[in-house]
């Protein structure tokens, strides 16, 4: 009787998601997503083995693998100690397949003596990534850096010149050379670098591991160190590095993992 109640409460909670649940997050996440949540600041909340950065506050926020299984596992530990979890489905994601051919074979295997380069690129890029400050931009509402047509998925899988390469890391905006980059959202700017695939790159940190990236900019109008406010000028669209054209590579991420900038953003007049 206990285990028949206990599964009808289960499906119960399946079929009717709550709207806000223990952990102040959407009773569904999707692939690729952000979400910021909220509990009382001095319990601990626990993603999939790993413990959160709760803000002063009580924020919270958590990134969904692009391939995150069908299921989220939390659990959130109070002042007193009770532990209790939480299970969220998660929304798959559809992601294409395209295939690139007629490259110049030196873009699709880098020539051996700019591997050097290209590994110290990643490990910068990584390095700024990591940062954990607790900046308290990453509650805003994201505003696009800069409008146009959509080019390029999150997650797209590339086969160069039938090569696979690793999925789409971020979205591509399509947008005339010089056009004006904004700031998504405020923050600090963490890396400006001039990188072998992304060409002028610079990564925003927003607090608690929300970081975006900026690739093939023409030219880069802010430095490291530099603290910006959401819609300030952070550059221009450009063609550097890898790219077939004039666009705007834009990427999210929650420290290290790649999320959907698309997600994120208010499709109301693309
Ligand atoms: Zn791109």
């Amino acid at each position: 009787m206990k285990f028949l109640i206990g599964t009808l409460l289960w499906l119960m909670a399946v079929s009717y998601p709550q709207a806000q649940n223990i952990l102040g997050l959407p009773g569904e996440v999707t692939q690729g997503g952000l979400y910021v949540g909220k509990v009382a600041p001095d319990s601990e909340v626990w993603f999939e083995g790993r413990k959160l950065r709760l803000s002063p506050e009580g924020h919270f926020v958590v990134g969904m693998n692009w391939k995150q299984g069908a299921m989220a596992k939390f659990k959130l530990i109070d002042a007193a100690g009770q532990v209790r979890h939480q299970r969220l489905g998660v929304k798959k994601q559809k992601y294409d397949v395209s295939h690139i051919d007629g490259l110049p074979p030196k873009m699709v295997t880098p020539p051996k003596k700019l591997l050097a380069k290209i590994a110290q690129d990643s490990a910068r890029v990584r390095k700024a990534r990591k940062t954990d400050s607790d900046r308290q931009e990453f509650r805003g509402d994201f505003i696009w850096p800069v409008r146009g047509r959509i080019s390029g998925n999150f997650g797209n899988h590339r086969i160069l010149n039938g090569t696979p390469k690793s999925p789409h890391g971020g979205m591509d905006i399509a947008a005339p050379k010089g056009t004006k980059i904004v700031a998504p959202l405020g923050g600090r700017v963490t890396m400006v670098s001039d990188l072998y695939y992304t060409g002028n790159t610079l990564i925003l940190d927003h607090g608690l591991g929300v970081n975006t990236v900026f690739a093939h900019m023409d030219s880069v109008t802010v430095k490291t160190g530099q603290v910006i406010k959401q819609g300030d000028q952070i550059g221009t669209v450009g063609a550097t590095g890898r790219a077939t054209g004039p666009h705007l590579h834009w990427g999210l991420n929650w420290y290290n993992e790649r999320l959907n900038p698309a997600l994120v953003l208010d499709h109301g007049n693309e």
